[in-house]
């Protein structure tokens, strides 16, 4: 393992340029569906919270990797298949509480920079605090998979922080702009996480879950579930 003084430029470089080439993807994928991009803006401020957000991530995964939290192990697909499967779970649970929290008057001000930063596509904007606290979700199973059943590799670690931007950029996506073009065919059924993020973020008090409407619909948080009463 090499020295944390030449891990976390390796780390960093790795997030910076894997979550740029999925934006890049994403923005391609927009363009093509809707003939604009995503409201994407290179700001000062945008970039500063992309630092943020990078650099948090390559320091808990740095020392996660340095302090033996996740041990890497040589690459194996259905174990690394059952992390991916039985981590979604979790994130998706984990996510929806930590979300929730951080609307609570005490913990918004973490959370403000992503709901308030203007003219930046929303998933680039978070505080390294926030980051901290919703990405130290993945340290729990990362840990449990590496330790215990010798399932986490490079190339696991590469596929979970992915897919979990990936995912986050998705949820990000203008649905309303999305929506016409996709109605007519089968991708209109991923517009469900895009929809639900967008009335989360109008400001109403709902819809905490990123990914998949069941943690908000089984606590009450629905704002689409009728009869829900959001609280
Ligand atoms: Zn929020
Ligand atoms: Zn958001």
């Amino acid at each position: 393992m090499p020295s944390p003084l030449h891990l976390y430029p390796m780390v960093f470089a790795c997030f910076l340029g894997g979550h740029l080439l999925i934006l890049g993807a994403v923005t391609v994928l927009h363009r093509a569906f809707t003939g604009a991009a995503p409201r994407l803006r290179a700001d000062a401020r945008g970039l500063r919270y992309l630092l943020e957000f990078v650099g948090a991530e390559a320091l808990m995964l740095t020392a996660a990797l340095q302090l033996g939290v996740v041990r890497l192990a040589p690459f194996s697909a259905p174990r690394t298949l059952a992390t991916l499967a039985l981590g979604f779970v979790w994130w998706e649970f984990w996510f929806y509480f930590g979300h929730r929290l951080l609307h609570t008057r005490w913990l918004y001000p973490l959370h403000r920079p992503h709901h308030a930063t203007p003219g930046v596509h929303p998933s680039l904007a978070f505080g390294a605090l926030e980051t901290v606290a919703l990405s130290s979700g993945f340290y729990l199973p990362l840990a449990l998979a590496s330790h215990r059943f010798h399932a986490v590799s490079v190339e696991t670690l590469a596929l979970v922080f992915s897919l979990a931007y990936a995912l986050n950029v998705v949820s990000h996506l203008d649905a309303a702009r999305l929506a016409p073009r996709l109605a007519a065919t089968p991708w209109r059924h991923l517009l469900g996480s895009p929809r639900r993020h967008a009335q989360h973020h109008a400001g109403r008090r709902g819809n905490y879950g990123l990914n998949s409407p069941w943690p908000d619909r089984l606590f009450g948080t629905a704002l689409d579930a009728p009869g829900s009463v959001p609280r």
